[in-house]
């Protein structure tokens, strides 16, 4: 094997081999464009160095060979001691890694080489400094010395000297630093600084290698899903300089503008100074348009190269450069990330250029991103006083009064105040204040913190992680930067998308997205509309060619118009016993309660007329499209009163001497029916089993709702689903009743209703019995929640606040299996599932209703099993339709 490519060698399709950066700089080459000669030891070498410890054999030679030839083609050697050839070695992996060693630049400058650069470049204080940068660098990175301590001596050079910059510091200055630098390498690294250059250069590469495997790394990519054996390549790069006075600088540029997707001049310009200058923000930057003033030959080139990029790529492309004496170098290219509405605006753009096609277009953006422009947000016109910024740990804009504990949290929103939760950090015991508000703000933490987490799960806004300001709980108080205090009760707002915490009101607008898909806003021409159209023709793209059917999450009729309206096909879920909720609960009761079968006959026709309204009016709603109506699901307890509440109203009414049958007689069924685990008790098919006529009567509300329906001249395609089902008994006994009920209700109607019965795969022996089940079942919809539930042994409404933040701040996993399909564990049961059930029955239709039917991820997921439709929550339909598409195109 080859182990080293030179930049000559390699294009952008070799990324897993010589990395991102790598690839992209041979691309750049062949290309023609001017980047400084260099080459790239492959992902290969770094796998086996890590592996064994050692470098592989052939490395050394392989590169001194191509050392050599950079030398040659630069015209001197790394080192020399009167013209030194410099080299930068920079880290490189196929997915960028923050935690990962970037850069060590200006390798080959020791006491000897750098009188030869001071000579060459006629410039002692450029020399000096760049020697300085590079013991500082090499330190820290390689030799793992405190960073802080090279930032603390170049503090103390600048005191002594009375300044306040850098630049100020003048060669001799700089050179006592060197001094200082090198006696801090010696004592803390037990070392000297090598004064040898391919010493340099080999121990730079093996820290390259080595921080592949840092903590940091490692947690970052356990999070990131990216496989932990790829490796990491290393580019090592000729040095061209950007500090060598005005006729030099450094930037960095977008093709086009990444927040609007605008063709245009959009970058940055910093005269007379090195890469790190620019992110260390030590001076000020000037807008990339500028350099036309500065060095026109040179911005002429530059624009003449991003075309040639954006070209030959693709797509928006962001690039680092450097100017060295009016000459300009390429560093850097990569496709640039961008706002979520510029993802859309730029696909679109693209396809009228002519770059791409459609398809290409629906792979350029994505669920999330859609997602992320679905959520009202704050007005960009409004004036706002920003106070803050944190980690945009759950997308949203929030506005409300400024509270430190949970208790408060809930007393205010109980007396219809808005608040904003703001803790240093959130735990468990906060969650019910964490419920009340209408954000929560930590100052700690990072993105799988506590608050980000629960908050995500919530659908609530959150900014976390906000260090600057300082939050006081006992005093009820928070400082922001500049000493601006905010006492409890004062407004805040918290953007979720941007992480930006303002003081005061700002004002909400909703997206325009939604506007569109509730038909407020048509895709027009006008600049506002843009995004708009954006959206409407991807979507289009992705509903032509999505196989995936999408239906709704959905209860009534105002859920089911809404879902339409966003382009739902129909219903995959009806949970009926939200049905059962407020005034109707009572009746519940009493049917459960009911000692007689008269009294239990009684309450049911007393339900039945409700229950077939319900359905009357969602059948109107999604008329011509499937409706799947659950049978009741939930733990009996839900429905009856809470026994600890109902234990004390009854030993104080004994108390008393005038306690009441009926309360005595109502805590004996609680207690009779308390269960320990609810979940996995009498819900579902169970319950079904054991209140007789209670499935029947639903049976029976469905098929009258259907047949009135059908009689109003309109199409009911109604669907009844059995839920919990683990063997395919049960679903045989309920099957007989309902067909018994179904085969009366037409002969009275006088017509065909045409009712499927099918059932939801939600237990893993279901899922084990697919096969079986299909028998009785003439269609399957996954309750992925409950399979998770149940594979996994989670109680589902208990671990996302309890210990998955510690679940993912180990890597155990990257997102909650209850968010994304867990595809090794529940979704293997799903895969082979799918494949008995059609063996079973070949028309046996197929779908999803857990919460993963509205994931992204999951829906390719879906895709590529075979199902025939996701069900999610009326909002999350477009965000299925996208994902659907881009699964199939
Ligand atoms: C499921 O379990 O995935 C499901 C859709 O049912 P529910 O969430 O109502 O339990
Ligand atoms: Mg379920």
């Amino acid at each position: 094997t080859k182990f080293v490519y030179d930049f000559t060698e390699g294009n952008r399709d070799l990324k897993d081999l010589l990395g991102g950066k790598g690839a992209n700089l041979a691309e750049m080459t062949n290309l023609g464009l001017p980047v400084p000669p260099g080459f790239t030891i492959t992902t290969e070498a770094c796998k086996t160095y890590l592996g064994s410890g050692e470098e592989p054999a052939a490395l050394r030679d392989e590169v001194s060979a191509h050392l050599e030839a950079l030398e040659a083609a630069m015209g001197k050697k790394l080192g020399q001691a009167d013209d030194p050839l410099l080299v930068s070695v920079r880290s490189g992996a196929k997915f960028s890694m923050p935690g990962m060693m970037d850069t060590v630049l200006n390798i080959g400058l020791s006491d000897k080489s750098v009188q030869g650069l001071a000579k060459q470049a006629g410039d002692d204080r450029f020399a000096w400094d760049s020697y300085r940068r590079l013991i500082q660098m090499f330190g820290k990175t390689v030799l793992g010395v405190d960073g802080e301590l090279f930032e603390d001596a170049l503090d103390a050079a600048k005191t002594a000297k009375k300044v306040t910059v850098d630049t100020e510091l003048e060669a001799a200055d700089l050179k006592k630093l060197v001094t200082k630098f090198k006696r801090i390498v010696k004592t803390e690294a037990g070392r000297d600084f090598p004064q040898d250059p391919r010493e340099q250069m080999d121990l730079a590469i093996h820290a390259v290698f080595d921080s592949w495997n840092t903590d940091r790394a490692k947690l970052y990519r356990r999070q990131e899903r990216i496989p932990h054996d790829l490796g990491t390549a290393v580019n090592v790069c000729s040095m061209v300089f950007g500090n060598l006075g005005p006729d030099s600088g450094t930037g960095v540029a977008f093709t086009r503008d990444p927040a609007s997707g605008h063709q245009g001049v959009y970058g940055d310009y910093l005269q007379n100074a090195q890469g790190e200058d620019v992110v260390a923000g030590i001076r000020n930057t000037v807008p990339l348009a500028e350099l036309e003033t500065i060095d026109k030959k040179s911005y002429d080139q530059l624009m003449q190269i991003m075309e040639t990029l954006e070209n030959h790529y693709k797509d928006l492309c962001d690039i680092e450069f450097t100017i060295e004496r009016g000459q300009l170098w390429m560093l850097q290219t990569r496709v640039g990330k961008r706002t979520a509405g510029a993802a859309f605006r730029i696909a679109t753009q693209l396809v009228d250029q002519g770059l791409i096609d459609e398809a290409e277009a629906l792979q350029r953006v994505t669920g999330a991103q859609l997602a992320q422009l679905m959520f009202p947000r704050f007005d960009d016109q409004a004036k706002v006083d920003q106070i803050g910024r944190g980690i945009a740990a759950s997308p949203g804009a929030a506005v409300g009064k400024a509270v430190f504990d949970s208790y408060t949290a809930i007393k205010w929103s109980r007396s219809g105040e808005k608040v904003i939760l703001i803790r240093r950090e959130t735990n468990p015991d906060d969650l019910d204040g964490m419920i009340a508000a209408e954000g929560i703000l930590t100052s700690r933490g990072g993105k799988t913190s506590h608050a980000a987490v629960v908050a995500r799960g919530m659908g609530k806004t959150c900014v976390c992680g906000a260090e600057e300001l300082e939050v006081d709980t006992k005093r009820r108080r928070m400082t922001a930067p500049g000493g601006v205090v905010i006492e409890e009760g004062d407004v805040v707002s918290i953007d979720g998308s941007t992480g930006k915490v303002y003081l005061g009101e700002v004002p909400v607008v909703p997206s325009p997205v939604v506007e569109y898909f509730e038909g407020r806003m048509h895709a027009g021409a006008d600049d506002a509309d843009e995004l708009v159209a954006a959206v409407h023709r991807i979507m289009a793209y992705a509903d032509r060619v999505r196989r995936l059917r999408v239906r709704a999450n959905a209860d009534n009729a105002e859920d089911a118009l809404r879902a339409r309206r966003f382009g739902a096909q129909g219903i995959g879920l009806c949970r009926t016993e939200h049905m059962f909720l407020g005034d109707r609960r009572e009746l519940v009761e009493r049917l459960i309660l009911a000692d007689t079968e008269a009294e239990r006959e009684d309450s049911l026709k007393e339900l039945l007329p409700l229950q077939k309204r319900d359905f009357v009016e969602l059948f109107e709603a999604m008329d011509g499209l499937p409706v799947t109506i659950r049978l009741l699901d939930p733990p009996l307890h839900e429905f009856l009163p809470d026994v600890t509440e109902l234990s004390v109203r009854v030993a104080l009414a004994e108390s008393r001497g005038d306690a009441n049958e009926n309360d005595l007689r109502l805590l004996q069924a609680v207690h009779r029916l308390h269960e320990q685990n609810p979940m996995l008790g009498l819900r579902g098919v169970r319950l079904g089993l054991v209140i007789p006529g209670l499935f029947t009567m639903q049976v029976r509300a469905i098929a009258e709702a259907a047949a009135e329906r059908k009689n109003a001249k309109g199409d009911p395609r109604a669907e009844i689903m059995i839920p919990l089902v683990g063997t395919v008994q049960e679903l045989e006994i309920v099957r007989e009743e309902a067909d018994q009920v179904i085969a009366e209700v037409q002969a009275a109607a006088g017509t065909n209703l045409r009712l499927a019965i099918g059932t939801m795969i939600e237990l893993p022996r279901a899922a084990l019995t697919a096969g079986q089940i299909a028998e009785a079942a003439e269609f399957f919809s996954f309750g992925t929640n409950d399979l998770t539930q149940t594979v996994w042994g989670f109680s589902r409404d208990d671990v996302e606040a309890s210990f998955f933040t510690a679940y993912l701040e180990k890597g155990i996993f990257g997102v909650s299996p209850f968010e994304t399909i867990d595809k090794d564990g529940v979704g293997s049961l799903v895969k082979s599932a799918v494949e008995a059930g059609r063996a079973t029955r070949p028309d046996l239709k197929l779908g999803v209703c857990g919460e993963h039917g509205g994931d992204p991820e999951s829906v390719h997921f879906f895709h590529e099993v075979g199902l025939d439709y996701v069900s999610c929550s009326p909002f999350r339909i477009p965000v299925a339709r996208l994902e659907a598409g881009r699964a199939a195109s």
